[in-house]
């Protein structure tokens, strides 16, 4: 979302119960291994999804052409995994097959409900939903009833701030307002944990990862820029999938990724 939304929605402030309450103010100074098994995934980064195929561009892409990659990709033999396998075999060395993928959708597109999860479940996929709170319920964006349906198909449901502010430009108190009141929203709405962050337009800073860790988030997610070599975790790249790739392009460009030496 390239604008900042003008109408502002009441956020529904609830908790979880006792036994589900995130720790806050904690870090969790895990670290990557880096073992003989360890694999690069692929994690594939997709906006809109519009049933016109005229329409494609780096962030928006054809129902059709969507299915045609998913198809591609099942039937060249990936399989998704969600954000917490990846970290536990970023932080464990739990092994994963070579042919893994993690599929995620950003910015809480209606589409994503109507026409990415039925795709998804053909091909027994399970997609990361990284949703900014302030859409829920507004026209062409997902409803917290549909976002509490894709959590209960098995999908992951995590965090793209509340009104999308590149993480730079976040201070103070506002991080309350763009990371904390999200979270509890998200989870209230799912019943399950919301421990992992997209940077919005995919940039991510240094202070963001403090403030981030301060909150109970495990890993983030950037677009393409440099990776931290201090913080993995907190930079792990997504490829943008523009929707004017062809599946042969899609699967080469993920053979690359795979050619990545650490
Ligand atoms: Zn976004």
């Amino acid at each position: 979302m390239k604008n900042k939304p003008a109408i502002f929605c009441l956020l529904l402030l609830a908790t979880l119960p006792d036994g589900n309450k995130r720790a806050s103010g904690q870090s969790t100074g895990s670290t990557p291994l880096k073992t003989a098994s360890y694999i690069e995934v692929p994690v594939l980064c997709y906006h809109n999804i519009n049933i016109k195929p005229t329409k494609e561009n780096d962030y928006t892409i054809s129902a059709f052409h969507f299915e045609q990659q998913v198809k591609a990709l099942y039937d060249s033999g990936y399989r998704s995994i969600l954000p917490g396998q990846l970290y536990d075999h970023l932080t464990k060395g739990i092994a994963l097959p070579s042919k893994t993928v993690m599929l995620t959708f950003d910015d809480t597109h209606e589409s994503h409900f109507s026409m990415a999860a039925p795709v998804l479940e053909k091909y027994g996929f399970r997609g990361v939903f990284f949703i900014m709170t302030v859409c829920i319920g507004r026209k062409n964006y997902l409803t917290a009833q549909q976002i509490k349906m894709l959590a209960a198909m098995g999908h992951s449901i995590q965090c793209h701030t509340y009104d999308h502010p590149p993480v730079k430009k976040i201070t103070g108190e506002q991080w309350q307002q763009q990371v904390d009141k999200p979270v509890k929203k998200l989870e209230a709405i799912t019943g399950k944990r919301v421990e992992y962050f997209a940077y919005p337009f995919g940039v991510w800073s240094e202070q963001a990862i403090i403030e981030l860790k301060k909150r109970g988030i495990k890993a983030a997610f950037q677009l393409s820029g440099k990776k931290s070599t201090t913080e993995p975790l907190y930079t792990i790249k997504r490829m943008l999938i523009p929707g004017t790739w062809s599946e042969k392009k899609l699967l080469k460009e993920l053979a690359r990724v795979h050619t990545v030496k650490k």
